[in-house]
């Protein structure tokens, strides 16, 4: 049995910390109170769940509590409160590790933050995961005694006056848990009122989910809010349960609380945050929400209610139809819990229709921060597709912001049986695609699928609303007639057909079996060339994926069409006519091909056509007359 005391030195980054937090007087002191009773409810959280299943722990009866007191002490000696709880407790070594040792990303983070801005640390220091140390803020001296669940554990007390170091040391604690001893700084006496205490714990920790006494009383609420009806509720107290729960410190973007009893009960408050990344140090470790049944935990991070799309959801889901003793496999299993899920799943989609609906701005947001995970959906379930589609949101070649699959089906022209969609890098360099040509021509409205996972779930969008997805870049695309005076390729202007086919020619002797065909396009307009899809491609889309991911990459072969009437070609089939031996022409061809490659988010590496290019422009500056 060890009986004798070590000291150890605090990591340099909490040594900093502690030095920031000791000699500052902040305006939020109070804070200290919810940070230690954060961990203390941690603590307990963790006790109820290793009783689930082991019952073979020190004081396996006792309540699950935290405890705040105030001893009397003579006027001369510093005042001083206790905080107790019954929770996990801590070993010997955590408490050196926990408390002190652990090496701290947060510590630096939080140092960095408070460093490079006026903010005052303890509006903050919550989202570090560095909130013990915020008891320095008010204490002289903190003795921390503690003794874990574990039943050969002996307790252990850490003491440290916030400065450089602490010791540890056995001591005598018979019952479960941990204590903070606590004693007060001279300017921080008034935390010692039993009042004032209570204000904070109501203020802070009003839905800490274990009660919190404060002498005999107890001092939060504890109740569970989503069992109260909404009209009972405030912003207020949303904003602070959803602060309580997550630790976030952001407001989250959509509050959903419902209540329903068919086809089965359940009161549900869920969030969706405002950010897809949690802040650095959030509280809620991993994705899921807290299942309760009769106001009792039954799994934290209950992942089988929500569908993976929409695991980005926090929340509380309470349900009387479950019964207490549901073990994990037969939550999975169980015929209330997928009812459950499918209520739940129906409920949040409809509130993120009238999010849509009643402010398009912030719907946007969340389309922002969360699309991905829709789209992730359609990747992973096809089940989905029916669910998120109607979310959807993409860039179009005919309105200014965001379109919905709905907005463009009530624009379709009539007739229109399709959705066109053009895929490209970016909506600045897809709005010059040359596929663009024969649809604006026609006023038939494309959508840009701009982010990579549009290429990658392409193939699997299939239909919407019984309208086929169709990649324009396709060959074999149908399109309505144009009337006569909207003809794309003017007779007048079009190159004569000996030069075209010269031209033609070359194209194929210079591009070799990087092109199936090189032919005269029908469509286009502004664009000299274009490559497009020969009609039985496979996969075509997962070619920028692969590009994207620089795996096993191979340019696809495509067909070049050559717009007979564009300037270029024209002056290009010229030259090939009258000085065949240019060198303009085969550079000029290299390019146009290079081009277009880029234009469709093919090219290997756009780098390597800069030396052509500025050859190019030597022979533009020279007149063109070099001979090659
Ligand atoms: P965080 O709680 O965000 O991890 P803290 O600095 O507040 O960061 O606490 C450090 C660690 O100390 C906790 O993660 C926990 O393991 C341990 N700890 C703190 N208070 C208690 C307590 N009352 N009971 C058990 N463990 C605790």
């Amino acid at each position: 049995m060890t009986t004798q005391t070590d000291s150890y030195n605090f990591k340099a980054e909490i040594k900093q910390l502690l030095q920031i937090l000791v000699h500052s007087l902040y305006k939020d002191q109070d804070i200290f109170l919810r940070e230690v009773i954060s961990n203390a409810s941690d603590a307990l959280t963790r006790m109820h769940f290793e009783m689930l299943t082991n019952r073979d722990v020190v004081d396996a009866d006792a309540e699950l509590a935290i405890h705040i007191e105030t001893p009397e002490t003579a006027v001369d000696e510093p005042k001083r409160i206790i905080i107790k709880d019954s929770g996990i407790g801590m070993t010997r070594d955590e408490l050196i590790y926990n408390l002190g040792t652990i090496a701290q990303s947060g510590a630096r983070e939080f140092l960095s933050k408070v460093g490079e801005s006026n903010l005052d640390p303890s509006d903050v220091i919550g989202q570090f995961g560095v909130g013990f140390y915020s008891v320095f803020m008010v204490a002289d001296e903190v003795r921390v005694v503690s003794r874990s669940y574990q039943k050969d554990a002996q307790a252990f007390a850490w003491i440290s006056d916030g400065s450089e170091s602490f010791r540890v040391e056995p001591a005598e604690k018979t019952d479960r848990g941990t204590e903070l001893h606590i004693t007060l700084k001279k300017d921080a006496e008034e935390f010692a009122a039993p009042w004032k205490l209570r204000q904070i714990v109501k203020k802070h920790s009003d839905f800490v989910r274990f009660p919190v006494y404060v002498g005999e009383e107890q001092a939060n609420q504890q109740e569970s809010l989503w069992r109260k009806r909404p009209a009972d509720i405030t912003a207020d107290d949303y904003k602070n349960f959803y602060r309580q729960m997550t630790m976030e410190f952001e407001e989250p973007l959509l509050t959903i609380h419902f209540a329903a009893d068919v086809p089965v009960n359940v009161r549900a408050m869920l969030f969706i945050p405002a950010k897809r990344e949690p802040g650095i140090l959030a509280s809620r470790k991993d994705p899921g929400v807290m299942l309760y049944s009769h106001n009792v935990l039954i799994q934290e991070y209950c992942t089988d209610l929500l569908p993976n799309w929409l695991g980005f959801m926090d929340g509380v889901v309470d349900s009387e139809d479950l019964p207490l003793n549901v073990s994990r496999e037969s939550v999975q299993n169980n015929r209330i819990m997928r009812n459950l899920a499918t209520t739940i799943r129906k409920r949040v989609l409809r509130e993120l229709g009238k999010l849509a609906e009643d402010d398009p701005a912030k719907y946007e947001q969340f389309w922002q921060e969360f699309g991905r995970a829709f789209k992730e959906g359609v990747a992973t379930d096809p089940a989905a597709k029916e669910d998120v589609l109607p979310f959807f949101r993409y860039y179009s070649s005919q309105v200014d912001g965001l379109t919905s699959l709905d907005g463009y089906i009530e624009r379709m022209a009539e007739g229109q049986d399709a959705i066109y969609y053009v895929l490209g890098e970016d909506k600045q360099s897809v709005t010059h695609s040359p596929h663009l040509d024969p649809f604006k021509a026609r006023n038939l409205e494309v959508l840009y699928w701009v982010d990579p996972l549009d290429s990658f779930i392409a193939p699997a969008m299939g239909m919407y609303k019984e309208k086929e997805f169709k990649n324009i870049d396709n060959a074999g695309l149908e399109l309505p007639e144009l009337a006569e005076e909207e003809e794309e390729t003017g007779a007048e202007t079009a190159v004569p057909e000996k030069a075209f086919n010269l031209f033609v020619g070359r194209c194929v002797t210079t591009l070799g079996d990087r092109v199936v065909e090189v032919r005269a396009s029908k469509v286009l307009k502004d664009s000299p060339v274009r490559l497009v899809s020969p009609q039985d491609a496979q996969n075509r889309e997962m070619h920028r994926i692969y590009r994207y991911l620089d795996q096993n990459y191979e340019v696809p072969k495509k067909i070049l069409e050559v717009n007979r009437s564009h300037s270029l070609i024209a002056s290009l089939a010229t030259l090939v006519e009258t000085m065949p031996d240019s060198p303009v022409i085969n550079m000029s061809i290299e390019q146009l091909y290079d081009s277009a490659l880029v234009q469709e988010g093919l090219h290997p590496n756009p780098v390597q056509m800069l030396p052509r290019i500025q050859e190019l422009m030597l022979l533009a500056a020279q007149g063109g007359k070099r001979e090659g």
